[in-house]
């Protein structure tokens, strides 16, 4: 038994998946306490987080806050500045579980500082593990420090895991819903405006993850993370469109039992049984209402429309360093997007061109991923933001 309450370091705390960490936080009865909390901007909302939830640091990851901290608002909790602060802060003895949830390939550092203090992390920063993931779950092995997925796919395959032995499994099918562009033809596609693309039909997140939930690169950076934090060949990930969200992923066994985890979608649920792994506690989302008729489709992806898969599943099979190109190229190629130097169908385009060219290393260390990282955005920025 884990001693109450559970001390959780919020990374990211004022994006939607923070911010949604803090509710279930709120919710848990004093079985989650919130110890830590960072943001890279935003800096009024973390101090009014600080007032809220009286975590015992915070932590400025971008700029300072512009006016100096008021000693009487701040009370007892200790603010600190840069990320290597936090990278010190995630391993200290009041943290028991650290919820990584930075966006991009900026939460590698401090997970990977997590994971070497033995902590648990609840993962929700996928880029981690697309950039890294062999050399972050070995990591994570050897001190004996659990990723546990917040992803509500990834968390939709640990609860279906539970039902069999891994010798057992034939297939992992990750659901996808196909984003707000799954009908749009290809002449479509070339007039998607940012304001389109950032309108998802079932999930609410952060910008970027929306934008790659709509050319479908989200799935394939899932497919990614898949193949390493489930030690599962890629050609054993499946993906399969399911525009209504309540499935959030399948298991296959070998005799033909198929076991898939259902909610509404809201990430609440996988947040909460992350941060309580291995227990679950009353739900904070709404139940599933059966007085009404559901209708569930599941149907076969488009890789003519959307060609990001094929790319997660060739990073996915060849490793090395073809997860943090695809991850960074796609990381800049967004930024590109959303500033309007970039038009959207060509996101896919420009990491695909990238991964090609680059020189491919099959076991990078992590300083070298972390090269492989910054020349992708280069040549994102070079190619086609020039
Ligand atoms: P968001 O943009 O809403 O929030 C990001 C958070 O990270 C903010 O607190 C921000 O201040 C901080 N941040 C931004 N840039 C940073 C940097 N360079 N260094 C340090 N901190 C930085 O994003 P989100 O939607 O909450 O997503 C967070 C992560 O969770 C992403 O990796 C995303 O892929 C993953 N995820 C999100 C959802 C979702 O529903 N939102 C679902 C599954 C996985
Ligand atoms: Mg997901």
């Amino acid at each position: 038994m884990s001693s109450l309450p559970k001390r959780i370091a919020v990374l990211g705390a004022t994006g939607s998946i923070g911010r949604s960490a803090l509710e279930v936080i709120s919710a848990s009865e004093g079985r989650l306490q919130a110890v830590g909390l960072t943001a890279h901007t935003r800096q009024q909302d973390l101090l009014k987080l600080a007032q809220t939830f009286h975590p015992k640091w915070i932590a400025f990851t971008g700029d300072a806050p512009s006016e100096p901290l008021d000693a009487d608002c701040m009370g007892s909790c200790k603010p600190m500045f840069g990320m290597e602060a936090v990278t010190s802060a995630v391993g200290g003895e009041d943290v028991d579980v650290v919820l990584a949830a930075m966006v991009g390939s900026a939460g590698l550092e401090t997970t990977w500082a997590a994971l070497e203090a033995g902590k648990t992390v609840a993962l929700a920063n996928k880029e981690t593990l697309v950039m890294a993931g062999r050399l972050v779950m070995e990591l994570a092995r050897k001190r004996g420090s659990a990723v546990i997925p917040v992803d509500s796919e990834h968390s939709a395959i640990w609860q279906a895991l539970r039902s069999g032995k891994k010798n057992e499994v034939r297939r992992i099918v990750l659901t996808a819903s196909g984003g707000p562009f799954l009908r749009h033809t290809a002449a479509q596609l070339r007039q998607v405006t940012i304001e389109d693309a950032l309108a998802h039909p079932t999930w609410s997140m952060g910008r970027k993850i929306t934008v790659d939930s709509a050319t479908m690169m989200n799935k394939a950076l899932e497919i990614i993370e898949a193949r390493w934090l489930f030690d599962m060949d890629a050609d054993r990930l499946a993906v399969v469109i399911h525009p209504q969200s309540f499935i959030h992923s399948l298991v296959e066994f070998v005799d033909g039992s198929i076991v898939a985890q259902m909610s509404n979608p809201d990430m609440r649920l996988p947040i909460q049984y992350a941060l309580n792994y291995p227990d679950r506690q009353p739900q904070v989302s709404k139940p599933m209402d059966w007085s009404t008729p559901l209708s569930l489709t599941l149907e076969p992806p488009d890789e003519e429309r959307f060609p990001a898969l094929r790319l997660g599943r060739e990073a996915a099979r060849v490793g090395g360093t073809s997860g943090a190109v695809l991850n960074a190229a796609n990381e800049a190629a967004v930024a590109g997007f959303l500033s309007g130097e970039l038009p959207f169908h060509e996101i896919v385009p420009t990491c695909d061109r990238v991964l090609q060219h680059h020189d491919f290393d099959p076991t990078p260390t992590l300083d070298e991923l972390v090269r492989a990282d910054r020349w992708a955005r280069e040549e994102v920025n070079r190619w086609v933001l020039a």
